[in-house]
């Protein structure tokens, strides 16, 4: 009896020796301050980061992608197969329609490539980020739903090109504001409007086509001033 005493006294003042030797714990460690520059782990999720990519341009989403294919060439024996629809109106732009001109144009006379859709689609959204108070873009023929001849026999003056669905028209920006077609080359605001020849020379259009009153500038063999293009821009791309 006197030994399971003993034993039991002698475990209780082991443990609370143990127990007064409980290491504290150690003083949480005092923050470094991190350098901006420090780089971060691929992945690796930061406040700054933003949820969405912000280049890719909201309009993106109502489109039907598929993977185009251009045919013959823009003028002659031009077809466009699997082409994608441009929605009447969006985000960074409108539609309009050359002959009846009004908002928005015809489906039939809004199908391009992917490849095309998606350029113009970055280069207004672009556009229109770096000018705030900027109207919407106004868009108008693209090519037919299958391409093929887009003459008079379709309205208006027609187009020679715009076959193959790697031409577009685009409206010049009004002084204004308004979202409409410029009647007089007086309305258009040539300061916009040169940004986005600019802008589409630089997302590798091969020609852009504008008005000879209107005294735009680019790469003598991409930026071409023709007749019937103080209204609107003609862009091809590759
Ligand atoms: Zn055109």
């Amino acid at each position: 009896m006197r030994y399971l005493v003993l034993i039991l006294g002698a475990l209780l003042a082991a443990g609370a020796v143990a127990f007064a030797q409980e290491p504290t714990p150690a003083p949480a460690p005092t923050p470094t301050p991190v350098a901006t520059e420090t780089p971060v782990p691929a992945g690796t999720p930061t406040f700054e980061e933003p949820v969405t990519e912000p280049s890719v341009p909201p309009d993106f989403a109502a489109i039907q992608w598929r993977q185009s294919q251009s045919k013959g060439s823009w003028a002659r024996k031009g077809r466009l197969v699997r082409g994608v629809m441009l929605p009447e109106l969006g985000e960074d732009f409108f539609t309009w329609d050359p002959i009846f001109n009004r908002i928005p144009n015809r489906e039939w006379r809004r199908y391009g490539t992917d490849r095309l859709i998606r350029t113009v689609l970055t280069v207004i959204h672009q556009f229109r980020m770096e000018h705030d108070s900027a109207q919407r873009v106004g868009i108008m023929d693209l090519s037919r739903t299958h391409g093929g001849k887009f003459g008079r026999e379709y309205g208006g003056l027609g187009h020679a090109s715009h076959q193959n669905g790697l031409d577009i028209d685009i409206l010049y920006p009004r002084k204004d504001g308004t979202e409409a077609r410029p009647t007089k080359p007086s309305q258009v605001d040539r300061v916009l409007a040169q940004d986005l020849v600019d802008r589409f020379v630089a997302a590798g259009a091969i020609k852009v086509f504008v008005g000879p009153k209107l005294k735009l500038k680019g790469p003598k063999n991409v930026v071409v001033p023709l007749i019937y293009h103080d209204d609107h821009l003609h862009v091809r791309v590759r």
